[in-house]
């Protein structure tokens, strides 16, 4: 490997900062050197694990720290605030680099079809996600008007959205919980949420830690019902597995623990598939369909029987999906840009210097640690393919400042983003709080360039 590589990387959330990492370490141990671009469309990094996971996780600041080391090291460069497709294009990267990664992964909820689902009062967990998280492009304001609440779907996202939505907002207060969410989630006058899934209770996607820990909730109880379980034939079998027992566990000691009149109720429904919201101009209530495993044991099947539950507020979680990238191949029914262990097929053929990691890779399943994974099988083919590179032109640092700033892209760097970091930071301290995120884009941006 005799000239440096350069590489753009399109999307700074964990899968494309693992894969700049991963990238870094590979080319050094093969005794070659490698430049790294970022590109970003929002003015800080972190992707989903800024703007995804829920303020009450703070768990996951060591995998920030490791992201940040990376952004650090200095070998990447970051173009924050600048969007592939708009202030760059595929034609401008094959003009200053060897080739791409896209990790662009998943930004909008996935459709569920079903009647009502547009009635004012239903809403995608990602935009209501996207608000508690203080995403700097959705409005500020949340409609909390709904007493009772449903939610749709039996993974972790849905679990987030009916925590964040039951817990006191007090209990809040302590984490990166912007103000203005505060202020929504204090004025909202909810007492029940319902979670449905259309499984039983040993088939949810939830993970254990996140389902226990809604057992800590103060002044909320849990409910769940005896009807849902035991009606699997499969469930000893199940309970095999070690992640389902604890699971199994978790429900059974909700089961049998005494309801403690509690201001708050979160409900757990299972074998209940939607089947419509109904309401006359908004939502008023979910009608779901009760569903029992078939006699082969082996999927699920609607039992005819309808239920309706008095809701004012629907929220559906039933996964992620990612968008096209222009210029670039994309499977409009899996929601990923098609691809062979992240090299982006054009068809059957391989676009050459095309490559693809994270949640546009896969589809938007797995936690941060599967991101890198991910991103080490698509380095490997990267590094595999060094016949079918692009061929730039001559390495010139300021070519690319230059094209954006000609284009008028105000870009944030690294440096910019310590900033910013340094500053929300700043703004918690003297609450006591571990930050206090800087929600509009344009006050991100005038904070991160020190305007
Ligand atoms: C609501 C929610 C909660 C979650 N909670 C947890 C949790 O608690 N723990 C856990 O381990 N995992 C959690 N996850 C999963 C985790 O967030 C994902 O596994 C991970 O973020 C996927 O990484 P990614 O880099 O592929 O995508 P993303 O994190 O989505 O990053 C993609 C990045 O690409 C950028 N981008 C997109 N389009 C463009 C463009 N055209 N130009 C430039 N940039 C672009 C986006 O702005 C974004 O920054 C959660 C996911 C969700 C949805």
């Amino acid at each position: 490997m005799s000239e440096t590589l350069r590489i753009a990387v399109v999307g700074a959330g964990p899968a494309g900062i693992y894969a700049a990492d991963i990238l870094k370490k590979e080319v050094a141990a093969r005794g070659g050197d490698v430049l790294i671009d970022l590109f970003e469309h929002l003015p800080a990094p972190y992707g989903l694990v800024r703007y995804g996971v829920a303020p009450d996780h703070p768990r996951i600041t060591g995998i920030i720290r490791a992201l940040r080391e990376v952004l650090e090291s200095g070998v990447v460069r970051l173009f924050g605030n600048v969007r592939f497709g708009e202030d760059i294009v595929l034609d401008d990267l094959q003009r200053h680099y060897h080739g791409v990664i896209f990790a662009t992964g998943a930004t909008k909820d996935a459709p569920l079809d079903i009647p009502g689902i547009d009635l004012p009062g239903s809403y995608g967990a990602a935009d209501v996600v996207s608000w508690y998280d203080g995403h700097p492009d959705v409005p500020r304001e949340w409609p909390l008007e709904a007493k009772e609440i449903a939610v749709i779907g039996n993974g972790n996202v849905a679990l987030d959205v009916a925590r964040v939505l039951v817990k006191h907002p007090e209990d809040l207060l302590p984490t990166e919980v912007p103000p203005n969410v505060y202020e929504g989630l204090k004025a909202s006058p909810v007492t029940d949420v319902h979670v449905f899934g259309r499984r039983g209770p040993l088939g949810v996607k939830f993970t254990p830690l996140e389902l226990r820990e809604l057992g800590e909730l103060r002044d909320v109880d849990m409910i769940v019902h005896d009807e849902d379980f035991g009606v699997d034939p499969n469930e000893e079998r199940q309970k095999q597995n070690k992640q389902i027992l604890v699971i199994s566990r978790t429900l059974e000691q909700w089961r049998t623990r005494e309801v403690r009149q509690a201001s708050r109720r979160l409900h757990l429904h299972f074998w209940s598939k939607p089947d419509a919201v109904l309401g006359d101009g908004r939502v008023e209530a979910l009608r779901v369909e009760r569903t029992r495993p078939t006699d082969d044991g082996t999927g699920l099947e609607g039992t005819g029987e309808l239920r309706e539950f008095p809701v004012q507020a629907v929220y559906r979680a039933v996964g992620y999906f990612s968008s096209p990238v222009p210029g670039v191949p994309f499977d409009e029914l899996r929601g990923v840009i098609p691809n062979e262990a992240g090299r982006v097929m054009d068809g059957h053929r391989p676009l050459p210097g095309v490559y693809a990691t994270g949640w546009i890779k896969r589809g938007p399943v797995g936690l941060i640690g599967h991101t890198k994974s991910d991103a080490k099988e698509t380095i490997e083919q990267l590094l595999a393919d060094d016949n079918s590179r692009w061929e730039p032109q001559p390495y010139e640092a300021d070519a690319v400042p230059a094209l954006l700033a000609e284009r008028g892209v105000a870009w944030t760097d690294i440096a910019g983003w310590i900033r910013l970091d340094e500053h929300e930071m700043g703004l918690g301290e003297p609450e006591g709080r571990a930050r206090i995120k800087v929600v509009p884009r344009d006050e991100m941006i005038r904070v991160s360039r020190g305007e």
